[in-house]
């Protein structure tokens, strides 16, 4: 049997490939249904081409050799033998299941920056924007500012415009950089039809688009739109106010890494110093009988997870890799890389920040008590930073902010963040919380 973490595109291509070749194979993920981040809401708005999602979910649903634990979040992992334990929290009740392989796709999450205003209500991020709407048919406001960068915004955008919603679009890179990147636009011809697809919806809904700009200031429903340079620092500040009650902004996403971190499968930094996994040419990780496939070994949209899961799967059971298989994951990881070309998230934000704007949501940490902590105490890195103020301490353990302290840090030292710094910021002992009643009895209590 094989365990699949991620009932994302990579983790349902992962279990069809798997099951096509006998293997039984369990699918476990936190969601009421799968399809992942961008599959799992069966309601209302329908995205480009989400009905690739048709052909995954009923083999899910219907494929005997594949069963589906909904609603179950795995909260740690040991090895076990020459397998591996799953340790999972399900309606409170703690559980375990056990494979001799696992496959991790854990996907990925909204990576947020901290700007004046951000933690004051109305400001969310696009995928809670999407998640308001496509899971309840929830509107997020009446004029919505979608702001930050990259392909996400598009989506988003046109789907609340398409709701009724008046929309603007503040996206921070100009798509000139995407000239960067011929060979990519070239091999990927089925890229031009969804930007096609995506800018008639933007003219006949008329979404107002700036670029070169992002929202660096929000208070009292009023969006203050500054122009800035591609490494995100300011070039012009406050030229324009937008009224709006709700600011979606998003900054690409961040990979989850978390369980495959547990289970001491290698990671490395990608060319923007993002914590990925480092897989071979059949997505296995370092750990032996680990695959790991999808956005949790770098971003690049749901088409080079369905390949990297499918290869996965096949790899897993030991069958062969077709040839046009690899060559779609190449095609593929060429577009991701021309992405994050396009679409760099430098340290510019920095300026955006006045001194009681907060960095640390859930413990409530300033950025000048981040850079105090610095200049008064003597921290040199995030680690000491953290133990000094408590950021990165809270709930989330450091998922939305420790990135950012880093960077908060780093800006303050004039050193670079060290390759360690980024390792450790990105991985937790645990994956989820869980309450010592659980723990003891293995019931809520
Ligand atoms: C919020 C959000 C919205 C998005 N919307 C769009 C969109 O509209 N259009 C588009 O083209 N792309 C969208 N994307 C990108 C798209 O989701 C990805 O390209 C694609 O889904 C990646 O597939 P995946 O299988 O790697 O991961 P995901 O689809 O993220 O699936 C990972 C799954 O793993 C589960 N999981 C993770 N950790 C655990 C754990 N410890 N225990 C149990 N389950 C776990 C998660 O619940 C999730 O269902 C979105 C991404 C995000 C983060």
């Amino acid at each position: 049997m094989i365990i699949v973490v991620g009932a994302g595109p990579a983790g349902l291509a992962a279990a069809k490939s798997a099951a096509s070749k006998g293997c039984q194979v369990t699918v476990i993920d936190s969601q009421p249904r799968g399809g992942g981040q961008y599959w799992r809401h069966l309601t209302a708005v329908s995205g480009y081409k989400s009905n690739r999602s048709a052909a995954y979910l009923k083999e899910l649903q219907q494929n005997k050799l594949i069963t589906h634990i909904t609603g179950a979040q795995v909260w740690s992992a040991e090895k076990l033998g020459d397998g591996y334990q799953l340790n999972y929290l399900q309606a409170g009740v703690e559980k375990k299941i056990s494979a001799q392989k696992i496959i991790l796709t854990t996907g990925a999450y909204d990576r947020t920056l901290p700007f004046p205003g951000w933690t004051t209500s109305g400001v969310m991020t696009p995928g809670g924007a999407q998640s308001l709407l496509k899971g309840h048919g929830v509107v997020a406001g009446k004029a919505i500012v979608v702001s930050g960068t990259g392909p996400f915004l598009l989506p988003v955008a046109t789907a609340l415009a398409k709701s009724g919603a008046y929309v603007e679009i503040i996206e921070a890179q100009s798509p000139l950089r995407w000239a960067l990147s011929p060979l990519a636009l070239l091999l990927n011809p089925g890229k031009f039809p969804e930007l096609m697809h995506y800018a008639s919806a933007i003219v006949r809904l008329k979404i107002k688009v700036s670029f070169g700009s992002a929202v660096t200031e929000y208070h009292s429903g009023v969006a203050q739109v500054s122009k800035v340079r591609s490494d995100l620092s300011i070039r012009k500040k406050n030229i324009r106010n937008i009224s709006a009650d709700v600011v979606a902004t998003g900054w690409g996403f961040l990979p989850d890494v978390t369980l495959g971190g547990i289970l001491g499968c290698a990671q490395t930094l990608d060319r923007h110093e993002t914590v990925v996994f480092e897989v071979d040419k059949e997505q296995r990780a370092s750990a032996q009988n680990i695959w790991i496939a999808g956005e949790a070994t770098g971003i690049g949209g749901a088409d080079l997870a369905l390949a990297e899961g499918a290869i996965a799967g096949l790899s897993a059971t030991g069958s062969r890799i077709p040839a046009g298989l690899r060559w779609k994951r190449l095609t593929k990881r060429l577009f991701a890389k021309a992405l994050q070309r396009s679409y760099p998230v430098g340290g510019g934000w920095q300026e955006w920040l006045r001194d009681e704007t907060v960095i640390c949501r859930c413990e409530e940490v300033s950025y000048q008590e981040i850079i105090e902590s610095v200049q008064e105490l003597g921290a040199e890195d995030a680690r000491t930073s953290k133990l000094f103020t408590r950021a990165g301490m809270g709930l989330c353990q450091g998922r939305v902010c420790s990135r950012n302290v880093s960077d908060v840090v780093s800006g303050t030292t004039k050193c670079a963040v060290s390759r360690s710094e980024r390792l450790a910021a990105s991985n937790r002992p645990i994956a989820a919380p869980i309450s010592l009643g659980v723990l003891g009895d293995g019931i809520a209590g």
